[in-house]
């Protein structure tokens, strides 16, 4: 992220008016179908050059309790369903694959992502990450859906350009879609997106980015310029972390702000949220009703920018500050996963991911990380390690 950016960002905070001119799009022509579903407006936007639309509502599957509830979600108009090889260490693939038995194929849009080892500073892709093993991947994915083929196969949680066009997982993809076993290809990316999305842009293999995008990012305005350049050169853009971390008090989150604020970009084909009760699909889907944000949530969002919530900018300045050489950024999702998402086995399958040292933020004798949220980090990261003690069977 360039100081220049963030320098944009502290003018923007200072200004009402600088929070106008910046923080939203003034176009409203998205190009975009709207149809009737009973009587829910869907609102619908191409995904790229796929030939695909999509409802700009979808559903990211990290936690889901079960088969009715997707069902319900896909008689409510969902279509897109995103899940992942991790996501509840495979059952959120399963329980997509029991709720979709019986309905067309061509009611339903799966994406799923295979991640390809890497390293935690670095992000480097290691040695681990060969063709083999990703096909392999893929083939214990499509077995988990009972499918032939996903609608989307993404490179997940890429965030160096080395990553996005690592020749071996290249060579997978192509080979998974010359075999029927995706219809498109995807990378998705959570940390430095612009370089990952100019990237995909290059290799002219990706047809489809999944990229965090919100309105607490502060280098949002490169992840807006990147994902108009990917749209341009005729991606799909699927938006995630939409919700930008939630906040401390959740009854002071006003989602239909922060989905409208992801909306207004009309190169954003559809976001992936991730509901955990009915209500909350109630909410989301509901936004499709009037896509244009009210002045009261105007404000909301206004009010947001000067609060960090729960969300960590996923910036890796950290990273080089920590005597351990941690991986904080990581840590930090976790912790997001389990306070504001209230998803504490999301957050200890993270943690238990990571080689983290038995001893953690204990030995040092100060710690000099500064995080750009202004965070303690070290406060948080010994709060949530705590999760390592606790047996999954006690959380829910
Ligand atoms: S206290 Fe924790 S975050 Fe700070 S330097 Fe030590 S290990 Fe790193
Ligand atoms: S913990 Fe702070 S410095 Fe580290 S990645 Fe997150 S926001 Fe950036």
């Amino acid at each position: 992220m360039s100081e220049n950016l963030m320098d944009r960002r502290g003018f923007m905070k200072s200004s009402v008016a600088g929070v106008g001119s910046f923080f939203y799009l003034a176009s409203n022509d998205r190009g975009q179908e709207e149809k009737k579903l009973g009587n829910r407006k869907v609102v619908y936007r191409a995904l790229g050059k796929t030939g695909i639309k999509l409802p700009v509502v979808s559903w990211g599957t990290a936690y889901i309790g079960s088969t009715g509830m997707i069902r319900a979600g896909l008689d409510a108009g969902i279509v897109h369903l995103d899940t992942a090889q991790n996501y509840q260490r495979g059952r959120s693939e399963e329980i997509i694959g029991e709720a979709i038995k019986g309905r067309p194929r061509d009611s339903y849009f799966i994406a799923t992502r295979i991640f390809t080892p890497k390293e935690r500073i670095s992000f480097l892709p290691t040695p681990q990450a060969t063709e083999d093993a990703f096909l392999r991947s893929l083939d214990v994915s499509l077995k988990r859906l009972g499918l032939e083929h996903v609608d989307i196969l993404y490179q997940g949680e890429i965030a160096r350009r080395e990553g996005a066009l690592h020749e071996p997982i290249l060579k997978a993809m192509e080979k998974a879609k010359k075999e029927g076993k995706t219809r498109f290809l995807g990378i998705s990316t959570h940390k430095n997106e612009p370089e990952v999305i100019q990237a995909s842009i290059d290799s002219h293999l990706y047809e489809v980015v999944l990229t965090s995008y919100n309105f607490r990012q502060k280098h949002y305005l490169e992840v807006r310029e990147a994902i108009a350049k990917a749209a341009q050169a005729g991606l799909g853009v699927v938006a995630m972390k939409v919700m930008g971390g939630l906040t401390v008090d959740p009854l002071d989150f006003n989602s239909p702000a922060a989905l409208k604020w992801v909306l207004q970009d009309p190169n954003v084909t559809t976001a992936v949220l991730g509901f955990c009760t009915f209500e909350e699909m109630e909410t989301d889907l509901s936004v499709m009703g009037d896509l244009a944000l009210k002045d009261s949530e105007k404000q909301w969002l206004h009010k947001q920018v000067f609060s960090s919530g729960f969300y960590c900018q996923q910036c890796g300045k950290c990273l080089h500050q920590c005597l351990k050489k941690i991986a904080i950024p990581d840590l930090m999702r976790a912790y997001m996963y389990a306070y504001a998402y209230r998803q504490p086995v999301l957050a200890k399958n993270l943690i238990a991911s990571m080689a983290l040292p038995q001893q953690i933020c204990e030995d040092c004798s100060s710690c000099p990380v500064q995080c750009a949220n202004r965070w303690r980090v070290s406060e948080k990261i010994r709060d949530i390690a705590r999760l390592r003690d606790v047996p999954l069977d006690f959380l829910v």
